[in-house]
């Protein structure tokens, strides 16, 4: 696959030395001119372990601000592994969009950019434009792999996830579910790239590089699933002490993966109408065709008729919107097809 590299020279730069042997925690600085801060700078914490020669693992979370799992693992992960511990590096970025994640929100305020849906970004661009560009051009050509941990946010809430896009070369996608097996989340999903992000993503701009990537949904609804932390905190050692770079740490072995795919649009049901969505089924439920999935109950007045969310599909809850008003064209399911129990 050709790699897309955007045009243009980075004018983000980092506080550390990442071919340094040790631990640093430092920054990127993504420059930000503003009324009060002519030259002040965006300060996006990282952290850098290495130990002389080996592979390089990306690891990430806060890609969306308000999604938490992963960014306590990372920060638990950055604080305990000592260099020692490493044969290579890892670079650790558990607030990618920092001004997002100083927000609690999926967007960066500062530009309402949503970095997974901004790879791969722009050198000159917007603020979040500027971090896509940045990993493309400087971190991933020195990346083996990439983790990018997230949950559902705000608006959705997830059955704990890994998720893998199906490049079309066999050897490739082999690689990546035994990774994603190696990781054990309950669930593992393949997509062929047609859902919402496209080519517009992380994992994308990874594939477009030749490195793996490995991506994870662990909760969601803008709260903390421990379950979830649980599962990134496991998968992170389990998948970091199988290519090399922690060969000595303690892992519990993976539990069983349940390998799924998302089998294009049909995979998602939205909503045709304003009102307040009652589910009737949740994350986690093997649903049939013709099943009454929720309601939308209509908020201006008995008048009008409540309506019945009747999928068109069998399948797997993955994920479930999580706030009740909802607007016409909000996802309300994403459904997964079973391929084979392991
Ligand atoms: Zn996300």
């Amino acid at each position: 696959m050709v790699a897309v590299t955007p045009a243009g020279e980075t004018r983000i730069w980092t506080t550390l030395d990442l071919e340094k042997d040790g631990k640093q925690h430092g920054f990127l600085r993504l420059p930000f001119s503003t009324d009060l801060s002519a030259y002040g700078t965006i300060p996006i914490p990282i952290t850098c372990i290495r130990n002389g020669e080996g592979p390089t693992a990306l690891l990430v979370a806060g890609n969306h601000g308000d999604e938490y799992e992963g960014q306590i693992a990372l920060g638990k992960l950055a604080r305990q592994i000592k260099p020692a511990d490493v044969r290579g590096r890892i670079i650790i970025l558990p607030a990618l969009n920092y001004p997002a994640v100083a927000a609690g929100r999926r967007l960066s305020p500062l530009d309402e950019g949503n970095l997974n849906r901004l790879f791969p970004g722009k050198a000159n661009g917007t603020p979040t434009e500027m971090i896509a560009h940045y990993v493309v051009t400087v971190l991933l050509p020195l990346s083996d792999l990439v983790i990018d941990l997230h949950s559902g946010g705000r608006s959705l809430s997830y059955y704990p996830c890994c998720l893998i896009r199906d490049g079309g070369i066999e050897a490739e996608t082999a690689k990546l579910v035994e990774l994603m097996k190696i990781f054990g989340a309950p669930v593992g999903s393949i997509s062929d790239g047609s859902g919402g992000g496209a080519s517009t993503t992380l994992s994308a701009a990874a594939q477009s590089c030749g490195v793996p990537a490995l991506t994870a949904e662990l909760g969601g609804g803008g709260d903390i699933s421990r379950a979830g932390e649980a599962i990134a905190t496991q998968g992170l050692r389990r998948v970091l002490r199988h290519i090399g770079i922690l060969p000595g740490v303690e892992t519990e072995p993976p539990p069983p993966v349940r390998m799924m795919r998302v089998e294009g649009k049909d995979a998602f049901i939205y909503a045709a109408c304003r009102g307040i969505f009652e589910p009737c089924v949740g994350i986690g439920d093997s649903v049939h065709a013709g099943q009454c999935a929720g309601f939308i109950h209509p908020i201006e007045g008995a008048h009008r008729p409540t309506e019945a969310i009747y999928l068109a599909k069998s399948g797997f809850v993955a994920c479930c919107r999580f706030p009740a008003i909802t607007d016409p064209g909000d996802c309300l399911f994403k459904l997964l097809s079973e391929i084979e129990r392991l």
